[in-house]
C-alpha cells in the first residue's frame, strides 16, 4: 500500500502522538512493587560466563517472544517489499515501502525509506518511533523525534523507519524489527556490515530488542528508555513492556547486556517523565560494570541532558558515525 507524505498533517498528527504518549503514561495505574527476584539475573565475573548469560538469556527472550508471536520464516512469509516512487528531498530521496508482516494473516507493514544521493555501499540506520508514532514522525524536526532519521540520512546513511501498530506486548514486533533489517539490507546501496539501530521511547525499547537479538546491528542508540523495572514501576507506564517471561527473566534495563560488547548510548532526559532520571542513572552504572566484564567498558555511554522525553542525539551522532562511517554529526 503507498500513501503519500503529507506535511500539514504531520505537523498535526505529531502534537496528536505526544498527547496520545502522555495519555497512555498518565492514564495508567499507579506505581506498583517492582518484582525483587529474578530468574537470570546478570552476575558473570568472568568474560566466560558473561558470555554464557547472553546466550541463555537471548534463547529464553525469543522463546518468550515465540510463545506470544510465533516466527514465521522468510520462505513461509515472504517479504514482498513494495517500493513507492522517490521524492526528492535535496540531498536525498525518500520513498514509502511496504513489506509483508511476520504475521501473514496481519496487515502489510509501511514505512519510509530515505537513500542519500551519493555513490554507495552507505550505512544503513533503522529508526523507530515511539507509542502513537509512525515513520513519518522519525523524519519531523518539529516533534520530539528531532527529526532524527532525517539528519541520519542527510548524513549519509540509508535509512528505512518502519512504521509498526501498538501490540499487546512491544517485544511481540521483534520478528517484524528483524524484517525490517531485511528490507533495509536487501538494498543494493547498503554496505550489511554497517547497519545500526536507534529509536525513541517505545521505539528506545524496540532498538534495544532488536540490538540485543540481532547481531546484524552493529551500534545501538536507546533513547528514553533505558530503566531498571523498579524505575519504569515508579512512575507508572503503558503495560506492554510487561510481556510474560521476559518480565521474570532480568532486570528490562540488563537486557541491554545482550549487546555486548557492540556499541550502545543510552539517551536520559533529567525530566523525562516516564523514565526516571535517577533510576537510569543507577542502572547505566550496573551496565558500566557489566560492559568491563565483556571486556568493552569504551563501547558503553550514557548522555544524560536536561531534557523532557525527547530524542537529544548530542553524542549519539558522532558515536554513530564513528562506529559506521557516516557523517550525520556534519549534517545540521
Ligand atoms: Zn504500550
Amino acid at each position: 500500500m503507498i500513501t503519500s507524505h503529507r506535511p500539514a498533517l504531520s505537523f498535526v498528527l505529531t502534537f496528536a502522538a505526544v498527547l496520545l504518549w502522555a495519555g497512555l503514561g498518565s492514564a495508567v495505574m499507579a506505581a506498583e512493587p517492582a518484582p525483587t527476584k529474578f530468574e537470570m539475573p546478570f552476575a558473570a565475573t568472568t568474560k566466560d560466563e558473561a558470555q554464557a548469560w547472553q546466550k541463555q538469556v537471548r534463547a529464553k527472550l525469543l522463546e518468550a517472544v515465540q510463545s506470544q508471536e510465533p516466527r514465521s520464516t522468510l520462505e513461509e512469509v515472504p517479504l514482498a517489499v513494495e517500493v513507492g516512487p522517490p521524492e526528492d528531498k535535496g540531498t536525498y530521496t525518500l520513498s514509502t515501502v511496504s513489506f509483508q508482516a511476520n504475521n501473514k494473516t496481519a496487515k502489510r507493514i509501511a514505512g519510509l525509506l530515505a537513500v542519500p544521493k551519493k555513490p554507495g555501499p552507505l550505512p544503513g540506520m533503522i529508526c523507530l518511533h515511539g507509542h502513537g508514532g509512525s515513520a513519518k514522525h522519525a523524519f519531523d524536526a518539529k516533534g520530539i523525534y528531532h527529526g532524527f532519521a532525517d539528519r541520519f540520512a542527510r548524513g549519509g546513511y540509508v535509512v528505512f523507519a518502519p512504521s509498526f501498530g501498538h501490540r499487546k506486548y512491544a517485544a511481540m514486533v521483534l520478528w517484524d524489527l528483524m524484517r525490517a533489517v531485511e528490507v533495509l539490507q536487501s538494498r543494493p546501496e547498503v554496505d550489511s556490515t554497517k547497519m545500526g539501530v536507534t529509536g525513541l521511547s517505545m521505539g528506545g525499547e524496540w532498538a534495544m530488542l532488536l540490538a540485543a537479538c540481532d547481531e546484524r546491528m552493529k551500534a545501538g542508540v536507546i533513547s528514553g528508555w533505558m530503566c531498571s523495572n523498579e524505575g519504569i514501576l515508579s512512575v507508572g507506564n503503558c503495560p506492554c513492556w510487561k510481556m510474560p517471561g521476559l518480565l521474570e527473566l532480568a532486570d528490562s534495563a540488563e537486557i541491554n547486556l545482550l549487546i555486548a560488547p557492540r556499541p550502545v548510548l543510552f539517551e536520559t532526559a533529567e525530566r523525562d517523565i516516564y523514565i526516571p532520571v535517577a533510576h537510569s542513572k543507577q542502572a547505566y552504572a550496573r551496565l558500566l560494570a557489566g560492559y568491563k566484564v565483556f571486556g568493552a567498558e569504551a563501547a558503553i555511554q550514557q548522555d544524560v541532558f536536561p531534557g523532557q522525553h525527547e530524542w537529544h542525539g548530542k553524542l549519539a551522532y558522532p558515536m554513530i558515525d564513528k562506529i559506521l562511517g557516516g557523517r550525520a554529526v556534519d549534517a545540521e
